[in-house]
């Protein structure tokens, strides 16, 4: 099982993937959080990335996509996963699906986490990370916007996408998503919650 997080930076994705790799035993990978870890380990990987995180830009595609590829042929995740902030635009979307069909598999579902735009930026300024400051979140809005949208008519081709309203507590998007999965992936281990 491959599930695919969506949506604009702050609508909860890093929150809800955490949860659903819990509530379903699998693997979690989050490309934000790998390269968090490298620029705080001041590794090669973190000194290339560095620039682009904290001005709210993105990573250019190739070195994403080989970063992505390697963990996807490692351990957790070579196994089920739920993927969170890859892929973010077209080309990433490509690769991903090659990637996986090498492996003799493909992303099952990707769910697209809805919130206004007011709501997220209200929640990045709370969280407060080096890179949630108002001009770097109205950049990395710009980027969704531009860049990133695009992906869902992709995955909406596929018949892949289905949109959850994000505007609410955790636990309760949590249900939300869990159900969404629960109806359309046959292979999903666990029931929604009555
Ligand atoms: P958010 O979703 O709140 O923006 P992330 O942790 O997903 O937070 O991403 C933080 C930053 O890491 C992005 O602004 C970007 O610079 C970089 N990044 C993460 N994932 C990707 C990706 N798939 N492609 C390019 N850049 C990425």
């Amino acid at each position: 099982m491959v599930i695919v997080l969506f949506g604009a930076p702050g609508v909860g994705k890093g929150t809800q993937a955490q949860l659903l790799a819990q509530r379903y035993g699998i693997a979690h990978l989050s490309t934000g959080e790998a390269f968090r870890q490298a620029i705080e380990q001041g590794s090669e990987l973190g000194a290339a990335v560095q620039q682009y995180v904290h001005n709210g830009l993105l990573v250019p595609d190739e070195l994403v996509t080989a970063v992505v590829e390697a963990l996807l042929a490692s351990e957790p995740y070579r196994r089920d996963c739920v993927l969170d902030g890859f892929p973010r635009t077209l080309p990433q979307a490509e690769a991903l699906d090659a990637l996986l069909a090498r492996q003799g598999r493909g992303v099952d579902i990707v769910i697209n986490l809805v919130v206004p735009e007011e709501e997220i930026v209200r929640r990045l300024l709370l969280r407060g990370r080096p890179d949630d400051t108002e001009q770097v979140i109205r950049q990395r809005l710009a980027v969704y916007a531009e860049q990133t949208r695009p992906v869902l008519d992709y995955y909406a081709r596929q018949g892949k996408l289905h949109s959850v309203d994000g505007n609410a507590d955790i636990e309760t998007v949590h249900r939300r998503i869990v159900h969404v999965v629960f109806q359309h992936v046959p292979t999903a281990p666990n029931g929604p919650d009555p």
